[in-house]
């Protein structure tokens, strides 16, 4: 299925997270490799976003092992050795979307682009500047960079949220269900985007609900229940024979719920 791609870039061991007593994430072991595009569907509330979020460490995972290339860390009971710079550092490995764009709204389009760039990687002003253009120009918002985000539809803040994590030259972009808080009609331009990115070779985990988009775009398909992995597979397997009871039944109430 995945031997098109040479050797795993990230490699999750039986990540855990809890929160108090209850296991949000219980044991989820996945490798990904260099070039591929894995979507993680399952039910609301399964720790698909979780996980996602326990990858670059805007949660700390309560336990197992994340390798991203060379580097490997042990996550402990109490959380994560990474610290300071070398917990932004790590995190500027991986570009995460969000649903609600998160975009400064103090800031231009330009500028949120710049942010990262120059406090995190160091990049001078100038070339801070010229990066961001380019990725502005790669989204389609080149005209905008000098508007707030206010002053944006969603489908083109997202974008610019896009632009942004691109701009940091990531090994890998964690898309966490980024259509969900857009109007209908803004999705498809959002989509098209990834898409264009998968086209061009970018490695990407994206939480999703379109079912549709996932089908199309990802090499593998991870369907989560229960904090756990339940099946995984190639986008056909996972939505044109899945064996896993639960994800038929996933399924069903998904196609179901789109009627
Ligand atoms: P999904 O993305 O699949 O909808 P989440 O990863 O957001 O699910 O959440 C998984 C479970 O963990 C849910 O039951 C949620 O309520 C719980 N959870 C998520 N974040 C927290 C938190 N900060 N504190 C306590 N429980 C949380």
């Amino acid at each position: 299925m995945i031997d098109k791609f040479e050797r795993p870039l990230l490699e999750l061991r039986n990540i855990r997270k809890n929160y108090g007593n209850f296991e949000a994430v219980r044991g989820v072991s996945l490798s990904v490799a260099k070039g591929e595009v894995v979507a993680i569907i399952g039910p609301s509330g399964c720790g698909k976003s979780t996980l996602l979020r326990c990858i670059n460490h805007l949660e700390k995972p309560s336990g197992g092992q994340i390798s991203l290339g060379d580097e490997n860390i042990d996550c402990d009971g109490t959380g994560t050795m990474l610290r300071g710079r070398k917990l932004a550092l790590y995190r500027s490995h991986f570009g995460m979307v969000f649903q609600q764009f998160d975009l400064f709204q103090h800031l231009s389009v330009l500028e949120n682009i710049m942010i990262g760039q120059t406090v995190v990687l160091k990049r001078s002003h100038d070339l801070a500047c010229q990066i961001a253009r380019q990725h502005l120009t790669r989204v389609g918002l080149a005209e905008f960079e000098h508007r707030m985000p206010k002053e944006l539809s969603g489908g083109q803040q997202q974008r610019v949220a896009m632009a942004r994590a691109l701009a940091m030259s990531p090994k890998i972009l964690l898309f966490d269900e980024v259509t969900s808080a857009l109007d209908p009609e803004l999705i498809g331009e959002v989509l098209s985007v990834i898409k264009e990115l998968a086209n061009e070779g970018a490695t990407m985990i994206l939480v999703t609900h379109e079912m549709a988009f996932a089908r199309d775009v990802a090499d593998r398909v991870v369907f989560m229940d229960g904090g756990k992995i339940e099946q995984v597979g190639s986008s056909e397997l996972i939505f044109g024979s899945p064996s896993s009871e639960r994800l038929k039944s996933f399924l069903f109430r998904f196609r179901g719920s789109e009627a």
